[in-house]
């Protein structure tokens, strides 16, 4: 059981600004993610589009933004020496209970066992959490050798401009190393995998052989990416195979082909070693609308001067809450994280001097940032 002051429930943009803020104010800090990488809709719709309204940043991508706020959050989620992982920042659990304690914390239970207490919770659930989009066969349900997500290569660190040497020696071999690997889509997220798959930075990295699923020879992406995977496939680094996945052949925790309706009209087999289910994510609310908490539209209703909900000591912010004149911008997700992270503060640190510090010129926050 992880015992904290405040637990932020979901890294994205606005839950990673978050623990900046409640860190800064010396708070002890975790955030919990379902994904297997932080950034919320940032990395998971949108990680190489640009957006041109942060202020102070004419322009930079989603996966740029996401790095930017995890560097700015490192005091708080420091990268472990060890693991490369950033400490306090608990990726691939989804939360699905909060239960008010005795002495007015919050008993918070996660898939995989996951476990935390906290004195304070701030939801920044965003739309939800973001689960994959399946193929529709029952049969790759839990299935150990079919995954959704790429490994953290792919990760908003790298594009942070962090010390490369603190995270390469940490790549770990994905799972489809040496192997057969399929990859299922035919949009931006089946592509770019295909790119990134087949131009690992680590030649033992790649797959053996690499395959692209897709039921039509049409592809959704930006025209460059569509042209990259092509070369790709008149070279012969990549195979595409056109057909509709209809069954799998499971072998206890494994699936060892997909049984695919071919445009001839006749089921094909697909052998394969690994296969990479990419058709994109879509937000679940899910656990949220059990928590007890004041929803309007499916959005948590808050109190625009703190930011908290109807159960005390639970906040919400960004574009989980609403109130009069909300706007899902993240430029208000992240002023409306600095008023909470304020308001936890007060209510935690009763004696704390009330009065405003600036990040340019207080020592105590100079202290905390580690500058
Ligand atoms: C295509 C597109 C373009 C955009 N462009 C702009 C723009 O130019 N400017 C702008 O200001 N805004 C833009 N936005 C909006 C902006 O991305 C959102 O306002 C912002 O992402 C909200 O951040 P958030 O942290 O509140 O939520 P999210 O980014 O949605 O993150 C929420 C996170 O919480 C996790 N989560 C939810 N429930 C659980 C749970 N029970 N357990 C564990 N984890 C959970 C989710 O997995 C997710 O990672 C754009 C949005 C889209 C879709």
């Amino acid at each position: 059981m992880i015992q904290t002051d405040a637990l932020v429930i979901g890294a994205g943009p606005v839950g990673l600004f978050q623990a900046f803020q409640l860190g800064l104010l010396g708070l002890k800090v975790e955030v919990v993610d379902v994904l297997p990488q932080a950034g919320g809709q940032c990395m998971a719709l949108y990680p190489d589009k640009p957006i041109y309204d942060v202020p102070g940043v004419p322009r930079c991508t989603g996966r740029e933004l996401t790095g930017l706020l995890l560097q700015q959050a490192s005091p708080f989620l420091p990268i472990d020496a060890e693991t490369g992982r950033r400490q306090h920042l608990h990726l691939g659990h989804l939360v699905e209970s909060i239960e008010a304690a005795a002495d007015g914390s919050w008993l918070v239970g996660g898939s995989g066992g996951w476990r935390c207490q906290a004195r304070a919770l701030v939801v920044s659930a965003g739309a939800g959490a973001f689960v994959p989009r399946g193929l529709g066969v029952a049969a790759l349900d839990g299935a150990h050798n079919v995954s959704h997500h790429l490994p953290d290569a792919d990760g908003p660190d790298h594009a942070a401009a962090l010390p490369t040497t603190a995270l390469t020696p940490h790549l770990v071999a994905p799972p489809w190393a040496g192997q057969h690997l399929v990859v299922a889509g035919g949009g931006e997220e089946a592509l770019s995998a295909v790119l990134a798959i087949a131009h690992a930075p680590h030649p033992e990295h790649r797959p053996a052989r690499l395959s692209l699923l897709h039921r039509r020879d049409a592809f959704q992406a930006e025209p460059q990416q569509e042209a990259a995977v092509r070369e790709l496939i008149a070279q012969g680094r990549v195979q595409l195979v056109i057909g509709l996945p209809q069954a799998a052949q499971r072998e206890g925790d494994r699936v060892s082909a997909l049984e695919l309706l071919g445009a001839d009209g006749q089921v094909h087999t697909l052998a394969f070693d690994h296969l990479l289910v990419r058709l994109g994510l879509s937000p679940k609310l899910g656990p949220l609308t059990q928590w007890g908490l004041d929803l309007e539209r499916k959005q948590v209703r808050v109190d625009t001067a703190t930011f908290a909900s109807s159960q005390a000591g639970v906040h919400a912010v960004g574009d989980i809450n609403t109130y009069p004149g909300k706007k899902r911008l993240l430029l208000c997700g992240f002023h409306e994280a600095t008023l909470a992270a304020h308001a936890i503060a007060t209510a935690l640190q009763p004696d704390a001097p009330p009065h405003l510090l600036y990040t340019t010129t207080s020592p105590v926050l100079h202290q905390r940032l580690g500058v």
